[in-house]
């Protein structure tokens, strides 16, 4: 009942082993036939594929790469595929776009056919089936903004989907359609919340949502009062998920300890940023992915900047893929006086104080290391706010969880619907230049 997969979900360690090694060494060969990325990056350091005959080689011989040096192959040679295509273009079925939240969306290439054969549909199946979705259940499909439509996923498994706009802006109708179709299932994002928490006074949402068995929540870490407020409030039984570097999705079980990268789906390594040698498990390091289910243009040794801790021991749930605990992005470390600053810690903060609850904020940070804190904060405008007050709590509130003086943290105060309208789509860049 709990696993859609559950040959898959529960393998044991050594079929993980045989099999990724198998798979590894295939893309590895199929990369070097026909990706100019790679053989422009692999030929000139000498890596061969018959020298590359276990995991233990490929950590060895096969050069990192990262989101830049595809950019740069595209600016270079024009190659919208930034090199990595192994098909011919015309075999890609399904060309999507990401949230474009670094500056410059990310492109995926991929070929979908049917159920749990690419890699973002079968990250989705599994989690459907985890929570209680079953087939013939109405569920409501994500806006196609960016990622596109996965309903043919969603059909594959049975369920008929509620093709309406799910996007922001579009709630006040989207609750009449969970009125009057009673879905199983949705995907909310931050700006949704915002949306929510507005309609929230003029709709008993707590009822309107009893049909779904569970949400899913993407697109941004969701703080712990956020979660408490989802669940005992509205009645939502929420699982965050997270994108597997790009190579897919990683989400949290039932446990909701940490997000689990499909073994089958992709190869995790976790290194130390400045080496790139590897770090023990539940130590921090870089995750660094490399697809095992798209050989129509895999990331291979991809670093994806963001700072991890990793276990593979069996998880709880029973299941064996590793788990990752995802505590940031490298980049956005911000040292103030001297001391370094996650936005995660500045989201617990933000989030405690009732009038910016949606945890929506920005550091503003012209260098990595500034003299004080400058943050831009959204507060809720449809009730009364003493502006000045409010600015001083928050700045005690962060100074508390960024374990700095009061005094450093400076606070900019905008309405929420203007901090929105600074972000890319779906999120606020956590960090900004000004
Ligand atoms: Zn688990």
């Amino acid at each position: 009942m709990t696993y859609l997969e559950p040959e898959i979900e529960t393998a044991p360690a050594d079929r993980i082993a045989s099999e990724q090694t198998r798979r590894l060494l295939e893309v590895v060969r199929l990369a070097h036939e026909r990706s100019a990325l790679y053989q422009g990056r692999w030929d000139p350091a000498g890596v061969k594929p018959d020298d590359v005959q276990s995991p233990a080689d490929f950590r060895r011989l096969v050069p990192f790469i990262d989101k830049d040096a595809v950019r740069a192959f595209r600016d270079r040679t024009g190659d919208a595929f930034g090199g990595l295509l192994c098909v011919d273009p015309a075999d890609l079925t399904t060309i999507t776009a990401s949230s474009g939240t670094t500056g410059d969306p990310t492109f995926f290439n991929e070929m979908w056919a049917g159920l749990a054969c690419a890699p973002l549909p079968a990250g989705y199946l599994r989690a459907l089936w985890m929570m209680g979705v079953r087939p013939g259940d109405r569920v409501l499909c994500n806006a196609a903004t960016f990622r596109g439509w996965i309903e043919d996923a969603f059909r594959a498994m049975g369920l008929v989907p509620l093709l309406v706009d799910t996007w922001m802006g579009k709630w006040a109708e989207v609750l009449r359609v969970i009125e009057q179709h009673r879905p199983t299932y949705v995907q909310l994002m931050s700006t949704n919340l915002v949306e929510l928490e507005h309609l929230a006074p003029h709709h008993d949402l707590r009822k309107l949502f009893d049909s779904f068995k569970a949400v899913s929540f993407a697109g941004e870490p969701l703080g712990a009062r956020m979660r408490e407020r989802l669940s005992t409030e509205w009645g939502l039984d929420v699982f965050v998920y997270t994108s597997a570097g790009d190579t897919g999705l990683a989400w949290e079980c039932t446990e909701h300890d940490g997000y689990h990268l499909w073994w089958d789906e992709v190869f995790l390594e976790v290194v130390d940023p400045a080496t790139g040698e590897p770090v023990a498990e539940g130590e921090v390091g870089e995750m660094v992915v490399t697809s095992l289910d798209n050989d129509a243009a895999p990331l291979i040794r991809y670093r994806t900047g963001d700072l991890v801790r990793h276990s593979t021991a069996v998880c709880p749930c029973g299941r064996t893929s590793p788990r990752v605990w995802v505590l940031g992005r490298g980049g956005d470390e911000t040292v103030v006086a001297g001391r370094s600053v996650l936005p995660h810690e500045i989201w617990t903060a933000v989030e405690s104080v009732d009038e910016t609850q949606t945890g929506l904020f920005q550091i503003i940070r012209p260098t990595r290391e500034v003299e004080r804190l400058r943050l831009r904060v959204g507060y809720d405008a449809s009730r009364p706010v003493d502006l000045p007050e409010l600015a001083a709590r928050l700045a005690s509130s962060v100074a508390d969880a960024a374990r700095l003086p009061a005094e450093l943290v400076d606070i900019e105060l905008e309405t929420e619907e203007a901090l929105l309208r600074r972000g890319s789509a779906a999120k606020v860049p956590r960090v900004a230049k000004s």
